[in-house]
């Protein structure tokens, strides 16, 4: 069985976190999105969570140094030993770099590149209408993926909201940094031949089985 380090590459409200969520399960493996990990501590009012929040609430990146730090710290700890799905980050050219380093630093290697190319109509239609689990993170959406009680996760009861980045003109803005920042690391990892391009809607029977379907294709299940 080959070892699950993924990328998840896509522009936001692309459908990456639920892809990501669907294949930790599947594989095991821990999610590890920086968008969460900001939210984390700007909720327990860390000094990273506030210093994040002022470039979040714009639609910009926080800084490489600042992500990359966060995100060598949490792949250090022993769950991400089994395999980790990367979600939100890189989103840099900068940031890839400084991830080779710190996969070099820990001896792990990047398995495949998982890219979801959506049109921006599309977009903008899934942004508005998420909403995000309070306590676990999950994503739902009133359109596509309801929860079965409105305002309540399915899976662990906590409350749901809608993230203040999900406002129309932030949401622009992140559209544009995607297209600047972001796109060209699926150039970078093609290159390495590492590019997996996923269908951007979801079949049928839903991302569990879709995300289960591919891992066995690829030799990680
Ligand atoms: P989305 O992918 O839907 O934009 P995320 O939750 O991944 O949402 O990210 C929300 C915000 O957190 C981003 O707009 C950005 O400000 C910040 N962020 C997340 N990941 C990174 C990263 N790798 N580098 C810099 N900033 C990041
Ligand atoms: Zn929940």
């Amino acid at each position: 069985m080959k070892k699950a380090n993924i990328i998840m590459l896509g522009a936001p409200g692309s459908g990456k976190g639920t892809r990501a969520v669907a294949l930790c399960e599947v594989l095991n493996i821990v999610q590890v999105a920086t968008g969460d990990l900001f939210r984390f501590n700007l909720k327990n009012k860390t000094e990273l969570g506030l210093l994040a929040k002022t470039y979040m609430d714009k639609g910009e990146l926080v800084p490489d140094g600042i992500t990359a730090d966060m995100v060598k710290q949490r792949l250090s700890e022993p769950d991400a030993k089994n395999g980790f799905v990367l979600d939100g980050f890189p989103r840099s050219i900068g940031q890839a770099e400084m991830l080779d380093k710190i996969l070099e630093d820990i001896g792990e290697s990047i398995s495949a590149v998982f890219y979801l190319d959506v049109p921006d109509d599309e977009i903008i239609r899934r942004i508005s209408g998420r909403m995000i689990c309070k306590d676990c993170q999950t994503p739902y959406h009133k359109e596509f993926n309801p929860p079965k009680v409105d305002g309540v996760c399915d899976k662990c009861g906590g409350q749901l909201f809608i993230r203040d980045d999900d406002k129309p003109e932030t949401v622009k803005k992140r559209l544009d940094v995607f297209k600047s920042s972001t796109k060209p690391l699926v150039d970078f990892y093609s290159k390495r031949g590492l590019i997996v391009k996923l269908p951007s809607e979801l079949s049928a029977s839903g991302a569990v089985a879709d995300m289960r379907e591919l891992s066995k294709k690829l030799g990680f299940i």
